[in-house]
């Protein structure tokens, strides 16, 4: 048998993520390949590492993308702050919070949990009491815009607290990073990591991290050797750091960070605060929409993400057949609930490039249709209307 090439179709991605990638990210990728140690290149990841400074509002040195999905960002800052023995805080409102713990636990370090509703924020009072109960603890971990349901939790406050009771910050950003307000330096962030294709509209496979001066403190003064050689920031610094002596650490992924530096080009030219309003901006219109066609939100108005909306099923609709439905006939992706929300809600995502109003058009449209053939009764001219208001 001959395999012939992959040629996929163009979907829209509503989902969780990866978003759409913008046709100038795409064409950024395909730019020819450069020796990775090319000083065209060096300078071109010099670049790359002062827009994440933009992005992320901060002036920590430490800021650069890691060459893996967001999962390794995660690990990466578990792996380089946490040692064997300590303890650390974290809170548990969805599927994300649960990682952290598995990856406190995997460094023989105790985990101990803040365990919140699903589809609400952290709850600010039950940290509270959680760390006054245990003093000792180094670490405050929490992830800022959970995806498994859509609530976006108050980071500026939890990284208060934290300092209150002299904890460090590990903060996932993998959603919110260039769609909601963000402000690494401001908040007192100590470690963050991000996603490249949720709201950045870049291809999948790299996570921006960043690291205050008091985490790089706090991972120089380590007792016991980062138990990941691939993902200790001390290599790592090797390759990425300032003043052009590079060592070899691993071959970056030369193409993929290109499109990265143009997603994040696109967002300086768009405007980081302009970015996270139109985010706003369009969740509201689709939320309007949404209602109309008596579709609702899982989490309450004032903590819901913008750019990841929660939304029950309605009672005798198919979940698979309709999302089946939008693939095969409007090559539309939604994404499925997660954990305890498997079979119960659809996250439709507004992430970046798909952060657009013919985005919403379609999906209302589409959704609409394929809720109509199950018997369901709704109109998709009233959603359209109410989405334009
Ligand atoms: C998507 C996501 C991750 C994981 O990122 P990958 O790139 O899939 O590894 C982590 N945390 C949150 C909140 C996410 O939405």
């Amino acid at each position: 048998m001959t395999i012939s090439s992959f040629m996929p179709p163009v979907r829209t991605l509503m989902g969780p993520g990866p978003s759409d990638v913008h046709p100038r990210i795409l064409a950024a990728l395909a730019r020819p390949t450069l020796g990775h140690l090319d000083p065209l290149f060096v300078g071109m990841m010099d670049e790359l590492k002062q827009l994440l400074k933009y992005a992320f509002n901060t002036e920590n040195e430490l800021t650069l993308p890691i060459s893996a999905p967001g999962s390794a960002g995660m690990e990466a800052c578990f792996v380089n702050l946490v040692e064997p023995g300590d303890k650390v805080v974290v809170c548990v409102n969805g599927v994300f919070g649960k990682r952290m713990c598995e990856n406190v636990t995997r460094i023989g370090a105790t985990a101990v949990t803040v365990d919140c509703a699903w589809g609400q924020p952290v709850d600010l009072a039950q940290v509270e009491t959680v760390l006054e109960q245990h003093r000792d603890a180094k670490i405050l971990a929490f992830v800022h815009a959970e995806t498994s349901t859509g609530a976006l939790s108050d980071a500026q406050a939890l990284c208060a607290l934290a300092k209150k009771y002299e904890c460090l910050t590990i903060v996932d950003a993998v959603t919110s990073l260039g769609g909601v307000e963000l402000r690494v330096d401001d908040w007192g962030i100590d470690a963050i990591y991000s996603g490249s294709q949720k709201c950045l509209s870049c291809t999948p496979g790299l996570s921006p991290v960043s690291f205050s001066d008091a985490a790089v403190a706090a991972i120089k003064a380590r007792k016991h050797p980062v138990q990941s050689w691939f993902l200790d920031m001390n290599l790592i610094l090797g390759y990425w750091g300032e003043g052009g002596k590079r060592a070899y650490h691993h071959t970056a992924p030369v193409n993929a960070l290109y499109g990265l530096h143009e997603s994040l080009v696109m967002l300086q030219e768009e405007g980081l605060e302009n970015a996270w309003q139109r985010h706003a901006a369009m969740h509201a219109s689709l939320a309007a929409g949404l209602e109309a066609l008596g579709v609702h939100f899982v989490v309450d108005a004032g903590s819901r993400l913008p750019q990841l909306n929660s939304v029950y099923i309605p009672d005798g609709v198919d979940d698979a057949k309709v999302r089946q439905y939008l693939l095969a006939e409007h090559n539309l992706e939604i994404g499925a609930g997660l954990g305890d929300f498997a079979g119960k809600v659809w996250r439709i995502g507004l992430m970046g490039y798909s952060a657009r109003s013919e985005n919403i058009t379609l999906l209302l449209t589409a959704l609409a249709e394929a809720m109509t053939q199950q018997g369901y009764v709704c109109s998709a001219e009233d959603a359209l209307a109410a989405a334009i208001k």
